[in-house]
């Protein structure tokens, strides 16, 4: 059984982590707009990693008895200027995720909830990691400014980001 305010809250994030799935999609599709197809190939390789997180939390529920409650996924932005501006929204968009996430592993303590605190946990170390990449992608940009030369060498590194399960070889 899964604590009824621990299910409304796990439902409440596979919305989420919809809603990312679908935010890196549109920001895949102005990458390519822009004929940066590295930075395409990352994003698009984001929102599949992104519908992943949905679903572990989509089989957690399900494993445990609970009810799947799937909510409506808000549209996301999808006009940006720069590509430094679309780095810079995705790295506040994951820090507000490491807010949900925290506030999430806290409740599930709260109520004592520990295959919740277990799966939660996974969520904390990959937050770091979601921060961490976007965080340097910004920065480099930041270095790479009028630069095109430099905007499109970071193109060709983005462009070799492996599927997470792939680069794990899972
Ligand atoms: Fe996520």
């Amino acid at each position: 059984m899964v604590d009824s305010e621990v299910q409304d809250a796990i439902n409440a994030q596979i919305g989420r982590e919809f809603y990312a799935a679908y935010l890196y999609l549109g920001m895949m599709a102005y990458f390519e707009g822009q004929s940066l197809s590295g930075f395409g190939h990352w994003m698009r390789m984001q929102a599949r990693e992104e519908a992943t997180h949905a679903m572990k939390l989509v089989d957690f529920l399900l494993d445990r008895g609970g009810d799947l409650q799937l909510q409506a996924i808000d549209e996301p932005q999808h006009s940006f200027d720069s590509p430094v501006d679309v780095m810079r929204a995705a790295l506040a968009h994951e820090r507000e995720v490491t807010k949900t996430i925290n506030e999430l592993y806290a409740l599930a303590v709260e109520k004592n909830d520990y295959p919740a605190q277990v799966l939660m946990l996974w969520f904390v170390s990959e937050q770091v990691e979601e921060e961490k990449n976007a965080g340097e992608i910004v920065d480099q940009l930041e270095f790479a400014a009028g630069s095109p030369g430099a905007l499109l060498v970071l193109d060709g590194r983005l462009a070799g980001r492996l599927f997470e399960e792939e680069a794990e070889g899972e």
